[in-house]
């Protein structure tokens, strides 16, 4: 985003794109076998200045992805006002939980049970519920979080890990989010998406304790492949809100 462009151009230009995006999902909904699902749009804010937070919120946005809890706490404090809801999408080291249930509507990024043991002991101070769902590896790329869900043979093993989260009586789990590689084509993120929702099946199966319902998955790159493989989230950032900057024009 140039420095130069004013604040009323830059909700203009969010107004814009965001209607834009809003149409072609709901287009890819009516022709997904998902139709009746309503695809709730997740923006995703991380790396993006608080004007640009403010113009997208004049714009009529009002549910918001970030990846960094400092940086999403920054943002969180100075919009209070605002009453738009936060979504944590990025990898929450267990040291920050308190500061995840304080701000977070919702988290999409639990990827073990020492982090949902944090979430729920703090929960419990707060007296609240929170909903969240489990991150899984898909893909086995190493860059990427989430519980190791790469290897379809092994995930019964991953039962010993997902069950105790069951239990814990603040935290609610609603379904799994998954992160592909990235690829420019967005046809060949398809079989990771695919390989979430057979997930979701064996889950439902084996963890009854939760319907499993929710699946978080494909960004701009590729929300309508995603969508086309039952996605119930979308997080879409850059072809919402503009390319980020780079972390040192911040
Ligand atoms: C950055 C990010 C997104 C959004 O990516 P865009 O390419 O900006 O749409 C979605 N999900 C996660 C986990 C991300 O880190």
């Amino acid at each position: 985003m140039s420095s130069d462009m004013s604040q009323d151009d830059l909700v203009t230009s969010i107004r814009f794109r965001y209607e834009n995006i809003r149409a072609q999902i709901a287009e890819a909904s009516a022709r997904s076998e998902y139709s009746s699902r309503a695809v709730k749009l997740v923006v995703v804010s991380k790396a993006q200045p608080l004007e640009v937070v403010q113009a997208a919120i004049e714009a009529g946005i009002t549910s918001f992805g970030e990846n960094y809890v400092e940086e999403a706490v920054q943002k969180i404090d100075s919009l209070r006002q605002s009453g738009v809801e936060w979504h944590m999408i990025g990898h929450v080291q267990s040291r920050k939980a308190d500061q995840v249930v304080a701000n977070f509507a919702l988290v999409h990024s639990v990827d073990g049970s020492k982090l949902a043991g944090r979430l729920e002991r703090f929960c419990g101070e707060l007296k609240r519920k929170l909903p969240v769902l489990l991150e899984f590896n898909v893909s086995g790329e190493a860059s990427k979080f989430g519980l190791p869900a790469w290897d379809e043979s092994r995930w019964p093993d991953l039962l010993a890990e997902i069950d105790p989260i069951g239990v814990l009586a603040h935290l609610k789990v609603s379904g799994l989010m998954t992160m592909p590689p990235y690829f420019s084509e967005a046809e060949k993120a398809r079989p990771y998406f695919r390989k979430l929702r057979r997930l979701q099946t064996f889950l439902q199966e084996h963890c009854p304790w939760s319907d499993w319902s929710e699946l978080s998955m494909g960004t701009s790159a590729d929300f309508k492949v995603a969508m086309q493989e039952g996605a119930t989230f979308v997080r879409i950032g850059e072809a919402i809100l503009g390319p980020r900057p780079k972390k040192r024009e911040l």
